[in-house]
């Protein structure tokens, strides 16, 4: 029987043997407790693991008690790695792909080499377990039915912007890792493009210190605007639009109309937008497209 921790046993298998498989093992994402049963057993079993950093798997490995080959498999050498790891589970090889922390492939490297590896026609399974997107999304309390995870955002406010934009009227909740120093400009861009929906901040998510704090997009941007920028790993969540949002153009027309009657252009685009969840430079275009006409009737008055 081949011991299921004896690496040699796998590379004495041929070519073309059953063994041969890549396993996407999901690890931890801040306790060490979370790793399962079956994917230590997959750990433990794997001839070879590719990691992101191996410094942070070995750590992984030492609380299992494991030693391993690591390869390194990341963005700056994935190109020459992915042939290489792919070999492997050709030649009968079980090699696990594991990232630092949560699930491979969530934001992490390993789609390229999964598809490569299904085009080679090579078996690919997954390990199951923690991931900080979905830990988020079911702790915060909105709505689970639909959602869209969008990964970190780019990092510069207007190219966040616009990218929010582009997902502002989707009738789903929205799920987005931000680092911790830019936590308040992301809720700041969230609250301009999106309105000031119902959202959440979860931050240490499994760790000693997991914290989720729910509330509106203003309001979670005033409490960390004044206490700083808290410590550790966030997700942010944002529910879907808001349910009073005019549904038709003739409902943002009226909205924007009476918020005109009232204010300036920029503040009623501004205010329409947060109250509808409509993205602010659509709403702020119709609502200079509206003064302009009620401009024109008066000139024909
Ligand atoms: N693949 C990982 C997963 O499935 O959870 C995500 C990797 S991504 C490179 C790392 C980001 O995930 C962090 O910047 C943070 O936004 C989020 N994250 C990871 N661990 C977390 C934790 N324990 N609590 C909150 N967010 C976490």
């Amino acid at each position: 029987m081949t011991k299921p921790n004896d690496s040699s046993a796998a590379s004495k298998l041929g070519p073309g043997s059953d063994r041969g498989e890549l396993g996407l093992v999901a690890t931890p994402i801040g306790n060490l407790g979370d790793i399962s049963p079956r994917a230590a057993d997959y750990l433990k079993s794997a001839d070879a693991i590719a990691c992101e950093d191996s410094r942070i798997t070995i750590r992984l490995l030492q609380h299992l008690g494991l030693k391993k080959p690591l390869l390194t498999y990341h963005d700056h050498n994935a190109e020459e790695m992915r042939p290489k790891l792919l070999g492997r589970v050709a030649a009968g090889e079980r090699v696990a792909l594991v990232s630092d922390a949560g699930t491979p492939l969530i934001s992490d490297p390993g789609f390229k080499l999964v598809r490569a590896a299904a085009e080679q026609g090579l078996k690919v399974t997954a390990l199951p377990g923690p991931s900080a997107p979905l830990m988020a999304l079911i702790l915060s309390g909105l709505p689970t039915d639909r959602f869209l995870f969008l990964g970190f955002l780019a990092p510069k406010s207007a190219a966040r912007r616009a990218e929010l934009e582009e997902v502002a009227t989707l009738r789903a909740s929205l799920i987005l890792f931000e680092t911790a120093p830019r936590l308040v400009q992301a809720l700041d861009d969230l609250l301009a493009v999106l309105g000031n929906r119902p959202a959440a901040v979860a931050r240490e998510l499994t760790k000693m210190f997991e914290e989720v704090r729910r509330g509106t997009l203003r309001e979670l941007h005033e409490h960390y605007a004044e206490a700083g920028p808290p410590k550790g790993e966030i997700v942010i969540v944002v529910g879907p639009p808001l349910a009073e949002a005019p549904a038709t153009g003739d409902d943002l027309d009226a909205a924007l109309l009476k918020a005109l009657g009232a204010m300036r252009v920029k503040e009623a685009a501004e205010a329409v937008a947060a109250a509808t969840g409509r993205p602010k430079r659509l709403v702020y275009q119709r609502a200079l497209e509206l003064k302009q006409q009620a401009s024109d009737d008066d000139g024909d008055g």
